[in-house]
């Protein structure tokens, strides 16, 4: 049975009647651009070959049903009028209807199902899988029109103001607006983005995730005191958002911001500096020569952003030593996932070799897996 047959007929035994259609959309990898969303700079990320696909079918009473192939997520079922209250699991999904119903798109109820292989808080963004899937498969049995770069933002106010996080528009781009075999240049200032070649299995190359399976408790914390040092830096430059800042003003801005802050400012400079690279190398030479301004990334992440940690060093330097041809943190750090660039017939060895020197530190197993660029967001049936 294929994955969507599977999941319609989850969506039979659960609802007892067959679903109008199925929707996927993918998780994401970024590939290069940390912290420069909020400082309104670039990123590139890519649609991964795992995807959330849900099935749906509309109901005329008002009411919802939410069920998930996730063992930690118990049914949920209420009114369409109260999705902004919602909690818990089903408030990606019924974020989604809020953000519509705030577009004056009218939601009438709807039972819908979903089957995600984006494995949850690994760092590759099961939730905006949740949310673009649900946002694209209303969006299309409503009629309501919106473009995608509209549902992108539908994504970004579901997770803001009904999950509770405050997340920028990266992950629901990569996930709607990635094409097969690419990776997406986002600019976060303009919101414009580009489809930019990535054809990893053309090369003969893989990205491996290592998810360290740590999240250290001084995140959240972290996460705010580097947004506030970006905005003081900023401020202090009398500029609008470290965008505006060039590599060649570095100099100055060293003499006016105290050292931390700099440091701190430097890295979002170079950081958008090295996205820009990327892309043009990938357009130029291909993802085999890309491996050194993830290296560079990593390090500056590490070193001016202080945003690594003990785990994904040794993740990053274990996979280096063993052949890859670059490697980096992604996602926001103090824990999470690293990726490593490595040619197919060594990702084994790499893998091998991070699980090991886990083993020999003492730390708890990371998930070590392979993925690839996908398609973006679609319907499937
Ligand atoms: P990430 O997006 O990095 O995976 P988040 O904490 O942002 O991590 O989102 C994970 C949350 O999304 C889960 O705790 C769960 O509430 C929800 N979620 C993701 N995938 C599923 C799924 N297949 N079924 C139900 N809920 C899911
Ligand atoms: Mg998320």
């Amino acid at each position: 049975m294929s994955r969507v047959e599977s999941v319609q007929q989850a969506f039979r035994e659960t609802f007892g009647m067959a679903p109008e259609g199925c929707w996927q959309a993918p998780g994401r990898v970024n590939l290069i651009g940390e912290h420069t969303d909020y400082n309104q700079g670039f990123v590139l990320p890519f649609a991964i070959d795992r995807q959330a696909v849900v099935a749906l079918r509309r109901r005329a009473d008002g009411r919802v049903r939410l069920a998930s192939a996730h063992p930690a997520s118990k049914p949920v079922a209420g009114r369409v009028a109260d999705a902004g209250a919602a909690r818990g699991w089903s408030a990606y999904l019924l974020g989604v209807v809020w953000a519509l119903q705030q577009r004056g798109v009218e939601v009438p109820g709807f039972d819908l199902f979903v089957d995600s292989t984006v494995p949850t808080g690994a760092g590759l963004s099961s939730s905006a899988a949740l949310e673009s899937a649900t946002a694209l498969a209303l969006n299309e049995l409503l009629q309501a029109g919106l473009s995608r770069e509209e549902l992108v933002l539908v994504g970004q106010h579901a997770e803001n103001d009904v999950v509770g996080a405050p997340t920028g528009i990266l992950d629901q781009s990569a996930s709607l607006l990635s094409e097969a075999g690419h990776a997406v240049f986002l600019d976060c200032r303009s919101r414009e983005s580009e489809p930019v070649p990535l054809d990893l299995p053309g090369a003969g190359l893989v990205i491996l995730v290592v998810d360290t399976k740590v999240s250290h408790a001084h995140a959240d914390g972290g996460y705010a005191d580097r947004r506030a040092s970006c905005e003081r830096a900023a401020a202090a430059l009398g500029i609008a958002a470290l965008r505006d800042l060039e590599p060649a003003d570095l100099p100055r801005a060293e003499r006016l911001l105290d050292q931390e802050t700099f440091r701190r400012a430097r890295h979002i400079v170079t950081e958008n500096a090295r996205v820009l690279e990327t892309v043009s190398v990938l357009r130029s030479a291909g993802p085999g020569e890309i491996g050194g301004i993830l290296d560079r990334s990593h390090r500056s992440m590490r070193d001016d952003f202080e945003i690594s940690s003990p785990e994904l060093d040794l993740a990053v330097a274990t996979a280096q030593a063993n052949g890859a041809l670059g490697a980096r943190m992604t996602g926001g750090g103090f824990g999470g996932s690293a990726i490593a660039l490595v040619r197919e017939p060594d990702a084994g060895k790499v893998g091998a070799a991070v699980e090991a020197v886990f083993r020999t530190a003492g730390l708890a197993a990371p998930d070590v897996f392979e993925v690839l660029p996908g398609p973006g967001a679609q319907r499937l049936v």
